[in-house]
């Protein structure tokens, strides 16, 4: 009887620990990315804009990208998963809007939001399906003005230079987060405002203060170029 009770409690440990392995979330945090048009066209030399027309001049999205806290992040976590454009159809127009597409030759962003999903998706898999991580990404974007918080602190795309503190300063008054900033480099040498980082809970619905903010390219003035 002692014995039975015995592997009964072994089992129910094992049990126990499986469910909670079943459960346990595979990354810390996503990164919420998004870049500047400007910047991405001026770095290439040349873009190319999608076939729905020029995007608006806005910051527009890169990806929600799972990661780690050590810095570290998981890609390409499911071999079998292929990006579904039908779960998208009825948030078509909102993605043209809100997740141009500006390689070359001209396209549709197929390619790269289903880049975006088999690389970085598939690692939330755990969390969001692949309707549930798009539409997490566009209400994101819809919960912070960037651009406007950047101009109401005086910090315009008209190609002049700022102190990278004041724009990290101007968000982190606006959202109550530090952002992290990603610079690139322009044909004539100039630092620009690329992307901007915050950090996503697990769940893909809060921003949350960075476990980690990911290294900086960027000088101490960078310039924010027209689009
Ligand atoms: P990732 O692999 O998610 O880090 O994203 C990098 C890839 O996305 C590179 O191949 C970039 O050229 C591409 N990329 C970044 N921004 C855009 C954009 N707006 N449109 C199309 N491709 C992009």
């Amino acid at each position: 009887m002692k014995r039975s009770f015995s592997i009964f409690i072994k089992l129910f440990v094992i049990l126990q620990s499986i469910s909670v392995l079943c459960v346990s979330e595979e990354f810390d945090f996503f990164y919420f990315v998004v870049q500047w048009p400007g910047s991405y066209c001026d770095t290439k030399n040349h873009c190319c804009y999608p076939k729905s027309g020029k995007p608006a001049a806005d910051f527009g999205i890169h990806g929600l990208w799972p990661n780690y806290k050590d810095g570290s992040y998981p890609s390409n976590c499911d071999p079998d998963a292929l990006f579904d454009e039908s779960q998208l159809t009825d948030l078509m127009s909102k993605m043209q809007k809100s997740w141009p597409t500006l390689s070359c030759p001209s396209n549709d962003g197929l390619k790269f939001w289903s880049h975006e999903w088999v690389k970085h998706g598939t690692c939330a898999e755990s969390e969001l399906d692949q309707r549930e991580y798009f539409e997490a990404a566009l209400k994101l974007k819809d919960k912070v003005n960037l651009l406007q918080i950047l101009k109401d602190a005086g910090i315009k795309p008209d190609d002049r230079f700022y102190d990278l503190d004041k724009i990290k300063d101007a968000i982190e008054e606006a959202t109550g987060f530090t952002p992290g900033i990603d610079c690139n480099v322009d044909s004539s040498h100039n630092s620009q405002l690329y992307q901007i980082y915050q950090c996503v809970d697990t769940s893909g619905s809060d921003f949350i203060q960075c476990p980690r903010l990911p290294r900086s390219r960027c000088p101490s003035r960078v310039q924010f170029p027209k689009f």
